[in-house]
């Protein structure tokens, strides 16, 4: 095993780290590489390519292996299980070298060829600088409808900007990887961390490929608890929102009330209404759990920011790893490499 520690003051050394998180991945890692390393070759010999692994259970990280045998600058950072890609994107972060970040796919999604407008921008001293896809034909009509719904919902709710279009796909500088490292959260939105550091953006646009081989591991409920999590790690207009309900309810009750008591002095009781007071009772009992499960998914957040837990395991590393960069926040994570 390597010595980690002993690599800390390299830091800056490296020009560009491409982090790429990659799930069962094992048929795109060699394709990946043929077309990556001539492009960030050209750019500067000073890369290094750190996969994330996030707890695959095919031959993925042998074929890192191999690669790594090939190309040295070519490193993995290996979890113990499958955490996911918000997470591995996170670990990479921590443990990439470079003046400036890329992150991208494993599929072949993002076009590696794009990159060196990323690093032009990059010179021009942009800090974030994120792929925008041109469209989104590959995809059904279904997820696409949804993916705008949020985009919208986010707009209006979330209070952060996020630019629609923009995904994982990116150049972040040193600076704000620096800043993205620091933030403690378990939730991880990256898409809107990265909103939410600010610092001088810009989009540069590509058109988005077939996935090179296999399928994707995002299932539609996946997507939607991704889409959920996004909202509530940046707004709390869902906790408020019943405020506002309850209030209004109360009006109704009132106005209700005056009515029912008018009625009864000039028309005398009757015992009729079932039915009415069926249905509003049951109406409220679900408005009422519905808040209270909106209250019950803040907690549970709450609960699984105090556990402290660390973000993530690292059970092997593959080539050069430095160990993660200093962080000026508490120490969140534990390595057993
Ligand atoms: N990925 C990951 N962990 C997961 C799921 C996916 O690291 O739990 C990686 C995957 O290997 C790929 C990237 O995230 O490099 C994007 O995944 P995918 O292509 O399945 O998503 P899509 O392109 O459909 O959004
Ligand atoms: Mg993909």
């Amino acid at each position: 095993m390597q010595p980690v520690t002993s690599e800390i003051s390299e830091a800056g050394e490296t020009e560009i780290s491409v982090v790429i998180p990659v799930y069962r991945e094992a048929g795109n890692i060699a394709p990946l590489c043929a077309r990556l390393l001539p492009v960030v070759e050209r750019i500067t010999p000073a890369f290094e390519i750190l996969f994330v692994d996030d707890g695959s259970t095919d031959g993925t990280l042998n074929e890192i292996r191999r690669a790594n045998a090939a190309e040295p600058r070519i490193a993995a950072v290996s979890f113990s299980r499958n955490f996911g890609k918000e997470i591995a994107i996170a670990a990479g972060l921590d443990h990439a070298r470079g003046r400036a970040v890329v992150i991208m796919d494993a599929d072949l999604q993002h076009p590696p060829e794009t990159i060196p407008a990323f690093v032009e921008r990059w010179r021009e001293g942009y800090t974030m600088i994120y792929g925008q896809r041109t469209d989104r034909a590959g995809e059904s009509r279904l997820k696409r409808s949804f993916t705008h719904v949020f985009y919208r919902l986010f707009a209006r709710f979330g209070e952060t900007e996020l630019p629609e279009g923009a995904g994982d796909f990116r150049l972040i500088d040193r600076k704000g990887v620096q800043v993205l490292t620091a933030l403690g959260e378990r939730a991880r939105f990256s898409k809107g961390l990265y909103a939410w550091i600010g610092f001088k953006s810009t989009g540069v646009p590509f058109v988005v490929e077939d996935r090179h081989h296999g399928t994707t591991k995002w299932s539609f409920r996946r997507l939607f608890r991704f889409a959920f999590d996004g909202i509530t790690s940046f707004s709390t207009v869902p906790l408020r929102v019943w405020t506002y309900l309850g209030g209004l309810v109360s009006l109704c009750a009132i106005a209700a009330a005056i009515y029912v008591a008018v009625r009864t002095l000039i028309f005398g009781s009757d015992v009729a209404g079932y039915p009415s007071i069926i249905v509003s009772i049951t109406f409220f009992a679900g408005i009422q759990l519905m808040s209270l499960g909106i209250i019950g998914e803040y907690i549970g957040r709450i609960f699984a920011e105090v556990k402290r837990r660390p973000l993530y395991v690292v059970g092997e590393t593959v080539g050069r790893v430095s160990a993660s960069m200093p962080v000026p926040a508490e120490d969140r994570r534990t390595s057993l490499a």
